[in-house]
């Protein structure tokens, strides 16, 4: 048998295979949690001129100097400024604009008042008559309430970098822009095969000896939340005709990635990595990893595939650990696995492999609290269920006290 192959070293020969997927070109809506493809340059200044921050008066800024409750400065107001509108004339020093909220600044203003500040009752609608006069009840500074042409974005700025994932702002700052398509990274499309003579699917009857497929469904949801299209084939036997005819029909979908669960350790129907063998070029590690040891990995008609380990804990740790950098690096996403750091409640034991622990994660005070989820065994899928990270046991270390700090990759958002 061969040593046990470090995690790090699996995941560094993995990662340089895998190539970045080509662009498309989608709707902006539809660019929603996809991948960008090119840094997005801004081709306009932003706000695109100067406009009122506030509704309220538009004043040469002097014209309030001095200006109190008590002692009000008054100015005839000479101009009404909608919002849309584009006025035409300059403010004459000494007269007063009604401008709206977004409105353009008229050539000369320097200070817009908020109306709350004037003696303005502030009418909506149809009653909204311009008035003769409006009294300011303060002094402002030059520029108050003036957004800048330009001072949230300027001409040929980046405001979108390549590898970004697309969510509802930056789909309102590429709307901002005007630009109604985007270049994303085209989605993974990943086939996903399950083996086992024992498998039922969830429509089916589950007879003696039988047990449902949950690695197919963890797997598309894993593969989904990655940002893939997972696809699912069905169930293969544990025969070599039953496997190849399945990895065939994989095949012919075009997938950019290629998962297969089961069959891949010693068992005498682990005929998965024989199949793998006989059609593409095959790596069968024995990674130094608990759960998850065996991993067989290659290509088959240039399609990367893995093939994971069948048990239900087991397919879903090396797919975090393993697969979902892999993918996250053809679908371009800068990608970046989070790691905390908390305090173990009760000690815990490995055998020496890298041991990842399912664990829930609370805060206590200061300290995120690492706990057992109880059950760790690998065919034990309600260890997942409650699992909010995966403590990390380092290779060599076979007992962590309790007390003791510990990394934890996160499953899911901290409370
Ligand atoms: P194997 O790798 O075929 O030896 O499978 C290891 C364990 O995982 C066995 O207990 C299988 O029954 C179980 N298993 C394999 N594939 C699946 C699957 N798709 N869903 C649920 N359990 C599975
Ligand atoms: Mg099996």
């Amino acid at each position: 048998m061969n040593p046990l192959l470090n995690v790090d070293q699996a995941l560094d020969n993995i990662l340089a295979d895998m190539k970045k997927l080509e662009a498309e070109t989608v709707s902006l809506p539809d660019a929603l949690d996809r991948v960008l493809a090119a840094d997005i340059v801004s081709p306009i200044e932003l706000p695109p001129f100067d406009n009122s921050a506030m509704d309220g008066y538009a004043i040469h800024f002097e014209d309030s100097a001095d200006a109190s409750q008590s002692k009000p400065a008054a100015l005839p107001v000479t101009m009404d400024i909608m919002a849309g509108s584009a006025p035409d004339e300059e403010l004459k020093p000494g007269a007063a604009a009604r401008i709206m909220t977004g409105a353009p600044i008229p050539q000369g203003a320097s200070a817009v008042i908020p109306v709350e500040d004037t003696d303005d009752e502030w009418q909506k609608g149809e009653d909204s008559a311009l008035p003769a006069e409006v009294r300011l009840f303060r002094s402002l500074a030059r520029g108050e309430n003036i957004r800048l042409a330009g001072e949230n974005i300027g001409v040929g700025d980046t405001i979108i970098r390549a590898g970004t994932v697309i969510g509802p702002a930056e789909i309102g700052m590429i709307a901002g822009i005007g630009r109604p398509r985007v270049e994303v990274i085209r989605q993974p499309k990943v086939a996903i095969l399950s083996s086992g003579d024992e498998l039922v699917d969830i429509y089916d009857e589950l007879g003696p000896g039988k047990i449902r497929d949950t690695n197919g469904y963890a797997l598309a949801g894993l593969i989904r939340g990655a940002g893939g299209v997972p696809i699912r084939l069905p169930i293969a036997k544990d025969s070599l005709e039953s496997i190849r005819a399945l990895y065939r029909r994989a095949l012919e979908i075009n997938p950019d990635l290629l998962i297969s669960t089961a069959g891949v350790s010693v068992g005498a129907a682990d005929l998965v990595k024989v199949v793998m063998d006989e059609l593409g070029e095959i790596d069968f590690w024995r990674i130094n990893m608990r759960p998850g040891k065996p991993l067989a990995y290659g290509t088959i008609q240039g399609v990367p595939f893995f093939g994971l380990p069948g048990n239900p804990v087991s397919t879903m740790v090396t797919f975090e650990v393993i697969v979902r950098p892999a993918l996250a690096k053809i679908a371009g996403r800068a990608y970046k696995r989070r790691k905390v750091k908390a305090t173990l409640a009760s000690g815990m034991r490995s055998d020496g492999r890298r041991t990842y622990a399912r664990v829930t994660l609370k805060r206590e005070g200061a300290r995120l609290v690492a706990r057992s989820t109880g059950i760790q065994s690998s065919g034990a899928l309600m260890s997942m269920v409650l699992a909010d990270g995966l403590a990390v046991i380092s290779e060599g270390v076979r007992r962590v006290p309790a007390g003791n700090e510990i990394e934890v990759l996160p499953l899911r958002p901290l409370e």
